[in-house]
């Protein structure tokens, strides 16, 4: 397995642009640990597959360089790289049988037949497959031949990364409940790195060590799930993780105090702020407390979704999301007040240190 370094890369599709804004991959400059389990989050077209590609060499960055281990990779096939990919939809050998099908990969790299068979009896054991080994291919479930693929990737012990490409797209939301814990397992069991796309931010915190949140064409923030629940480093982040997203409010800031329009709202701290003109407040809807101090609010819509409610609600002009507990109250003379220890601040989108 091996550590990636991703340096300055960027990457426009035909010709190189002059307009930075048209680049797929705007800067992506990052080291990836050796073993560990990354998700590439983020929404349609901010780039997380051009940036898969890069990493297995289907696509070569306009600029920048891929190293693996240190080694400088970045014009080597897909092949030289010893990667292996697991893509949407199903790659593999109809004719053959489900053992056969996993075994290629190992055969094909003449590894020796008492190997082989151990590791695709492994493997194939992981998947849910083993009742079906001698079966061909061709007759099985669309599900039963993307766990043969997701089998094929996971097979070989030597490769440097595995990549999957939204490898679960075709297989039903049980299944998909399974097969997310099972490749958690798999990488706690053989360390393998793998970087996994996806746009489902539900998939990507349960696989994922780190998550990599993209947004046009660039990182924004890699995090834990807790860190990109707490302290999103972009409102982006804060926007797309969790649900609903992170209330962001527009505000100004004097010393430990901000105020949302005429309301003012004490900070754990002072912010450092250095000259920026946009201030901005975000608090997650769970870090709203909904009572009868604090300030004032119209109540505009309950959402009761079982084990929590969801209100939204307008402080002066500004909406706001609230997350209750599903015996939470909603008083008549509704008021609100935030917990300091939930607040971030960002300048120009990005978080800014208020401590
Ligand atoms: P999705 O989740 O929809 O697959 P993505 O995050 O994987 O999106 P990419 O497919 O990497 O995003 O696309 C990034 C940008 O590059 C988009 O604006 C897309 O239209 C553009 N793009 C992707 N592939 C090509 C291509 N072969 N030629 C030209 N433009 C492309």
């Amino acid at each position: 397995m091996a550590r990636i370094n991703l340096e300055h890369i960027r990457h426009a599709y035909g010709l190189r642009l002059s307009n930075p804004n048209d680049y797929a991959l705007k800067e992506v400059h990052h080291e990836w640990n050796d073993g560990g389990a990354y998700a590439l989050l983020g929404p349609s077209g901010c780039g997380k597959t051009t940036l898969l590609n890069i990493i297995s060499g289907l696509v070569q960055p306009s600029e920048g360089r891929i190293l693996f281990d240190g080694k400088d990779v970045t014009h080597l096939s897909t092949q030289e790289r010893n990667i292996a990919q697991v893509f949407q939809f199903p790659v593999i050998y109809d004719t053959m049988t489900v053992y056969d099908n996993l075994a290629f990969p190992l055969r094909n790299r003449r590894i020796p037949e008492p190997e082989v068979d151990r590791r695709v009896r492994e493997i194939i054991e992981m998947i849910g497959l083993s009742d079906w080994a001698k079966k061909k291919a061709r007759g099985l479930t669309a599900d039963q031949k993307q766990k043969i693929s997701l089998g094929r990737g996971l097979v070989r012990s030597d490769v440097s990364a595995i990549l999957f490409d939204e490898p679960l797209t075709v297989i039903d939301p049980h299944m998909k409940w399974v097969l997310r814990s099972q490749l958690k397992l798999i990488h706690k069991q053989f360390g393998f790195t793998m970087v996994y796309v996806t746009h489902d931010q539900t998939e990507a915190l349960t696989f994922a060590d780190k998550v990599v949140v993209m947004y046009d064409g660039q990182i924004v923030q890699i995090g834990t799930p807790a860190e990109l629940f707490e302290r999103p480093s972009h409102t982006f982040v804060g926007y797309f993780i969790g649900s609903p997203g992170m209330n962001v409010m527009p505000a100004t800031v004097t010393g430990a105090m901000a105020s949302v329009g005429d309301q003012s709202i004490a900070l754990s701290g002072a912010p450092k702020l250095a000259g920026q003109s946009k201030i901005e407040l975000g608090i997650r809807p769970e870090f709203v407390r909904l009572g009868r101090e604090g300030m004032p609010v119209t109540i505009s819509k309950v959402e009761d979704i079982g084990r929590q409610k969801i209100v939204r609600a307008q402080l002066g002009a500004q909406p706001i999301a609230i997350v209750l507990r599903e015996d939470g109250e909603i008083p008549a003379d509704a008021r609100v007040t935030f917990d300091p220890a939930g607040i971030n601040i960002y300048a120009d989108s990005w978080r800014v240190s208020n401590s």
